[in-house]
């Protein structure tokens, strides 16, 4: 294999290659820069790149690694980390002007555990403003196009992420799931995109939008890859309260284990807004695992159709709240006035942009005095039901598989005048979201115009490993 070419091998492989000692820690960054040079012109992905630390950094272990027997599967692997995950020393931008000149003062916990593990991070990926969106357009930075045809968005909101990962501008990066935000870049862009269980990745240093939803997740070339980060940066952190204090075993992928489960389809999902070629992509899936599995089942979800509204009235309430620290006081940008308030509605109105500033609009309104009970109370009342439709469901299946969007990838400026529109690209994705289950989108086999469909299965709180291995056999299927 020509050297150039190893950026495009997955994590597992390269680590073998290392260990083996066929290539070294300057090879791999040396092949990631080359690529980031043929493509990064075109798709953006990325709003910082740290090329000359990272070669540093790879020199540096060729010089110091001596035993590599003992090597952690994620040394020297380069990385991609999204703009609103917090890297020491680093721009943190959220893809937004009013943190545009932002540098973190601290490393998020699981950036920090990734240094740990000795990670190279070669850079920070483009989002959507504020993680709010999801086609990637909407970022102060600029847009990002989709590798696989840059006609096309990559999916939002870690689309900078997924677009690394596609073009192997990088070889792991980090994503953030607030409601799909992981997973439909990474169906765009066909690629893995995992959202843990929430709890069970710190938030700590993930610049939050909905607290009560927003999870950092791995986006990645396989499944493999996906567990071998989940298993570094998972567990326990005393700087985040909801952080789950369960052990955490190192996550392995076992596709024989297929055979215990029972799969659930949920009938709600393969409705009218799903487009007839990725219905028949995803039965087709289902119809190839039916031989594999325990068994295949129908299942009801019925309060599936309120999610999206759901959704967004969390999201924006809680996004109302936690964007009310951006003042042009204490971070980031600031519009010198000599009145106050003045300074303030200058350096929001000036910071934010459409969406980040129509979404604190709403949040602000739901969460106003006489309308609370109406929409946040009552958002919170349904989310409660959307949970207990997958307790129910869980008490019949193992694994739930559904599509990850319900359409392939639309145009760059197709849908950004139509917020509505976009906003049901989320119709398969919030639902695991509200319930804070552990879902996967994986790309399937067969395409639609060149683009993959996101497969995505939804496992029980903290089942991420039979997630996983249920992903991982259906990638063995299509291999
Ligand atoms: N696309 C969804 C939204 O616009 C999800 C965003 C996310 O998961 N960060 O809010």
């Amino acid at each position: 294999m020509n050297k150039s070419d190893l950026a495009r091998l997955s994590i597992a492989a390269i680590h073998q290659k290392l260990k083996n000692k066929e290539i070294k820690f300057f090879d791999v960054i040396e092949s990631v820069f080359q690529q980031i040079k043929n493509n990064e012109k075109k798709i953006s992905a990325y709003i910082s790149l740290f090329e000359q630390e990272s070669f540093e950094q790879a020199q540096q272990l060729d010089q110091t690694v001596k035993d590599f027997s003992n090597l952690h599967p994620l040394t020297g692997i380069p990385f991609a980390i999204k703009d609103n995950i917090c890297v020491k020393d680093k721009l943190a931008t959220c893809g937004s002007r009013i943190l545009h000149n932002f540098n973190s003062p601290y490393d998020a916990t699981a950036v920090q555990r990734l240094k740990d593990a000795g990670v190279i991070i070669i850079g920070k990926t483009n989002l959507d403003e504020f993680a709010m969106g999801s086609s990637n357009e909407t970022s102060y930075f600029g847009k990002v196009a989709n590798p696989l045809n840059p006609e096309y968005v990559p999916g939002g909101s870690s689309g900078g992420s997924a677009a690394a990962i596609a073009y192997s501008g990088c070889l792991g990066a980090l994503g953030t799931d607030t409601g799909g935000s992981v997973r439909l870049p990474a169906a765009f862009c066909g690629v893995v995109g995992l959202k843990p269980t929430y709890g069970r990745v710190s938030r700590y240093g993930l610049i939050a939008f909905a607290s009560s939803l927003d999870c950092i997740g791995p986006i990645t070339k396989t499944v493999q890859d996906a567990a071998l980060i989940l298993s570094t940066i998972a567990g326990h952190d005393p700087y985040d309260a909801t952080s789950v204090n369960m052990p955490v075993n190192q996550f392995l992928c076992n596709p024989d284990a297929l055979k215990d489960y029972t799969i659930g389809v949920p009938q709600e999902y393969f409705t009218k807004g799903l487009d007839p070629r990725i219905a028949q992509i995803v039965e087709k899936t289902i119809a190839e695992l039916g031989k594999k599995c325990k068994a295949v089942k129908q299942i009801s979800l019925p309060h599936t159709s309120y999610t999206i509204a759901t959704y967004q009235l969390i999201c924006t309430a809680e996004a109302s709240s936690n964007l009310a620290r951006y003042d042009g006081v204490k971070y980031g940008l600031r519009i010198t006035k000599d009145d106050l308030i003045e300074m303030y509605e200058q350096t929001r109105g000036q910071g934010f942009g459409a969406e980040v500033k129509r979404r604190i609009l709403l949040g602000t309104y739901g969460l106003s005095k006489g309308y609370y009970d109406e929409y946040y109370g009552t958002a919170q009342k349904v989310r409660a039901l959307i949970k207990q439709d997958f307790d129910q469901a869980f008490k019949t299946c193992d694994i739930i598989i559904t599509p990850t969007a319900p359409t392939p990838p639309f145009k760059l400026g197709e849908k950004i005048a139509d917020p509505l529109t976009m906003y049901l690209s989320d119709l398969f994705t919030t639902s695991a979201s509200l319930a804070g289950l552990p879902a996967i989108s994986i790309p399937s086999r067969d395409k639609i115009n060149g683009f993959p469909a996101g497969i995505q299965l939804i496992g029980r709180a903290f089942a991420e490993q039979e997630v996983l291995n249920c992903a991982d056999a259906i990638e063995k299927l299509y291999a």
